[in-house]
């Protein structure tokens, strides 16, 4: 196949019969961070390169090696977004958002791009929920979002996924925990990949999330964060496990648990599941206490998360999660004749405006293969208008499933339609209840 005829590599068409599933999960997203406050917010595809490695960190594996990196026609360095966070903070920081009265709660959904090596579950493009909360320092504060994470993926269906916690410190206690990584690693220098060599230096947590398979079985065995955590530290990661069981939330924590971006402190989370193969992480998230300010903004602090969609939808279908079905078209008006026609339409645009799905023939064609399209498409509900219904301004409403037939005065259809779906709505209730 020719390139005009093939999607870039590690890209994906959210094709007509997937997409009211991704519908109804978006809808969800939004609906339930709205109930905890969280207003969307969208910003752009690509920011300033500098957004990116300042906030994501340039000892990443993400600024390293993942960003898809251009000059504009104007010379300038942009990126597209591999993640949300670092362009909501530019925002917030640029529009005064943390300038007003705190917290700040705002959710996005959108697409990300990173150049990694495709496969189930990794994309080049891939669309992430997230939610960021400003100006929040208490523990209450993380338990929420991570609440919120839990309601999503329970509300669409997730039927089993685990929580991991654990807490990476601030600052001031990560200065002793890198002293104690670079002993260790220093032990293993030789062994090391060549980027990880450069962190050691530079920032030696980030050789504790290195995708490499021997820098992975050295990290196995290096001292963990959770150890080296200051008082002050220590009492928010308890306040947060008590705030999580006050909401019967289960956790485990992990100690291992680094995060892959540089911004992270105090607490990270991920959902994992060992339902989706080896990418088995939906969401990850946690504080990041010194970001806005490093960013050029006021010391705020803030946490988030960001869920990938693609990763949940992989989860959904091997649990073999039943997602709502996408909505049927409400009625088909089948023309015969040129002036069958333009009643047809004029019907159509009545039933339209009074929020039905209705459908007519735009192909010219006969009865029949009309009569086969609304079968295909699902229609519930089917009209046939011919010269002696346009002269009886009558005509005969269809239900498609059960073959009843419902005389109506065609000027009338929206009402007619109205107490048909209703009375088969009712009808199908009667039933199941019945067999019960
Ligand atoms: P991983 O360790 O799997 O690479 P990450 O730490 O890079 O994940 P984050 O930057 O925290 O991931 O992004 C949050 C979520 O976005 C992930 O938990 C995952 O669900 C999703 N995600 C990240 N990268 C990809 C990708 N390349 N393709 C699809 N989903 C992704
Ligand atoms: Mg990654």
């Amino acid at each position: 196949m020719s390139e005009i005829n093939r999607a870039v590599k590690g890209t994906n068409d959210i094709l007509p019969s997937d997409s009211h599933k991704w519908q109804f999960t978006e809808k969800t997203m939004l609906d339930i961070a709205g109930l905890y406050g969280f207003k969307e917010i969208r910003v752009p595809v690509f920011e300033h390169t500098e957004v990116f490695n300042r906030s994501v960190g340039d000892t990443t594996d993400v600024v390293q090696k993942e960003m898809y990196t251009f000059d504009d026609k104007g010379g300038r360095s942009l990126t597209l977004r591999p993640e949300l966070t670092a362009g909501v903070v530019r925002s917030a920081i640029e529009k005064g958002l943390i300038y007003g009265s705190l917290p700040v709660k705002v959710c996005y959904i959108g697409g990300c791009y990173r150049y990694e090596k495709p496969q189930a579950g990794r994309l080049r493009e891939f669309h992430q929920f997230g939610v960021e909360c400003f100006g929040a320092s208490s523990p209450a504060a993380d338990a929420e979002v991570i609440a919120l994470a839990l309601q999503v993926l329970t509300t669409v269906g997730v039927q089993k996924i685990s929580l991991e916690i654990n807490s990476i410190g601030c600052p001031e206690c990560r200065k002793s925990y890198h002293e104690a990584l670079k002993k260790y690693f220093s032990s293993h220098i030789d062994e090391l990949c060549d980027t990880c060599k450069d962190r050691l230096s530079r920032n030696p947590m980030r050789i504790l999330d290195c995708k490499s398979e021997i820098c992975s079985k050295i990290a196995k065995d290096a001292p963990v964060v959770i150890d080296y955590l200051c008082d002050d530290c220590k009492e928010h990661f308890e306040g947060v496990k008590r705030h999580l069981e006050a909401s019967g939330i289960k956790y485990t924590v992990n100690p291992q648990i680094v995060r892959g971006l540089d911004y992270y402190t105090r607490t990270v989370f991920e959902f994992v599941s060992g339902d989706i193969g080896a990418q088995s992480t939906v969401c990850g998230g946690g504080r990041y206490d010194g970001l806005i300010s490093q960013m050029g903004g006021a010391d705020v602090p803030a946490l988030g998360f960001g869920m990938g969609i693609e990763r949940l939808m992989l989860l959904l279908e091997n649990q073999n999660t039943e997602m709502p079905p996408a909505k049927k078209c409400d009625i088909y008006i089948a023309p015969m004749g040129e002036n069958a026609k333009f009643k047809a339409t004029a019907l159509c645009n009545a039933l339209r405006g009074d929020g039905f799905e209705a459908q007519t023939d735009i192909c010219s064609r006969g009865l029949k293969a009309q009569m086969k399209y609304a079968d295909k498409i699902g229609a519930v509900f089917s009209l046939v208008l011919g010269d002696d219904e346009l002269e009886s301004g009558k005509g005969k409403l269809k239900n498609m499933l059960s073959g009843e037939e419902t005389e109506i005065i065609l000027n009338n259809i929206c009402d007619a339609l109205f107490k048909a779906k209703q009375d088969f709505a009712l009808d199908n209730l009667t039933n199941s209840i019945s067999q019960i």
